[in-house]
């Protein structure tokens, strides 16, 4: 079995906010972006991370390439706490964690040349002189499919694809072990997001990276991922290989996500399972199960107690009272 790279326990990132009374008053909030997740993720694995817009999960990736620290818990990779380490092994765990942003047009500066883009890493982290860097980073556009005569070109110069090409070889710049993608396909076209998906499968083999792969749609994630953990509201509500998830997936939520995906098949009739009613503020989630306000299975339960994790067979979790005893 493969070693755990990374392990995530009981993660809550809450945001202080401020809202307006009537009066002179203003009255201090917290909005609950991430309240308590847990997993893992194993050596060489695609975990993706789903849901839709507003769950958390961009808000998980952020915390475990350090651009945001957590409010509560923590994250181990390789066995060490990475908000607690300091000097070279902080500088070591940035090189080790990288990350490749959605948006190609404002994750790139549009100053620096694609050459000067991708080995900006290496010179700041001085991993060696600059005629060797310059090697590597034509190495790493070719890595990524871009010619080496691009080198003095700017982003303008380029197509969404090329810049996320981009993207990918500058956070592949200091020899990672572990890639946070966020939602890296979904501002491209349909045509060029397959393009992209394939070369992250290549590269992912050529350097045994793991990859956490963040997405909204379902689609993408079952071409590339390996498991599957579904947030809702700032929590995990399922976990489970992907075959597992999508042949038989548990929690009302995840079955609603699955009957959206469209089917490009007219003679295969599915029955949708529509999601009704918007999500919910995460300033003041719903009681006891997050979902209960949208679930077309609610129970009395639901509203007032906490649905716990429950394993249901290796590797599958979910947290529904439908699989509780006081279900
Ligand atoms: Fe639906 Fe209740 Fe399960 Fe929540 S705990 S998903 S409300 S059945």
């Amino acid at each position: 079995m493969s070693n755990v790279i990374l392990e995530v326990k009981d993660l809550k990132m809450h945001f202080p906010i401020k809202i307006k009374n009537k009066g002179f008053l203003s009255e201090k909030k917290y909005v609950k972006a991430v309240d308590g997740i847990s997993f893992v993720i194993k050596e060489g694995e695609t975990l993706g991370l789903v849901g839709e817009s507003g769950c958390g999960k961009s808000t998980t990736g952020k915390m475990i390439v350090r651009l945001l620290k957590p409010t509560e818990g923590s994250i181990l990779y390789k066995g060490k706490d990475i908000f607690k380490v300091t000097g070279e092994e902080a500088k070591q765990l940035c090189k080790e964690i990288q990350i490749i942003f959605q948006d190609p047009y404002s994750s790139l500066d549009p100053r620096f040349s694609v050459g000067s883009t991708i080995s900006e890493p290496m010179i700041v982290h001085k991993i060696a002189d600059r005629k060797t860097i310059k090697e590597r980073t034509i190495n790493l556009m070719n890595d990524v499919g871009l010619m080496s005569e691009y080198y003095d070109r700017y982003p303008h110069e380029f197509s969404g694809g090329q810049r996320q090409r981009v993207g990918v070889a500058r956070a592949l710049a200091l020899n990672p072990s572990l890639v946070v993608c966020d939602e890296p396909v979904s501002a491209l076209d349909v045509s060029i997001q397959a393009q992209i998906l394939n070369l992250m499968q290549e590269l992912q083999k050529k350097y045994n990276l793991t990859y956490l792969f963040i997405s909204h749609n379902l689609s993408v994630v079952k071409h590339i991922c390996d498991r599957i953990a579904v947030m809702y509201l700032g929590k995990i509500v399922e976990i489970a290989d992907k075959n597992e998830l999508f042949d038989n997936p548990k929690h009302p939520y995840t079955k609603a996500l699955l009957s959206a995906i469209p089917i490009p098949d007219p003679e295969v009739v599915v029955e949708q399972e529509m999601l009704e009613g918007d999500v919910p503020s995460p300033v003041d989630p719903p009681s006891g199960c997050r979902f209960h306000t949208r679930c077309k299975d609610v129970m009395d339960i639901c509203k007032k107690k906490e649905p716990k994790d429950l394993v249901l067979n290796d590797g599958h979790t979910v947290a529904c009272h439908l699989y509780t005893k006081e279900g």
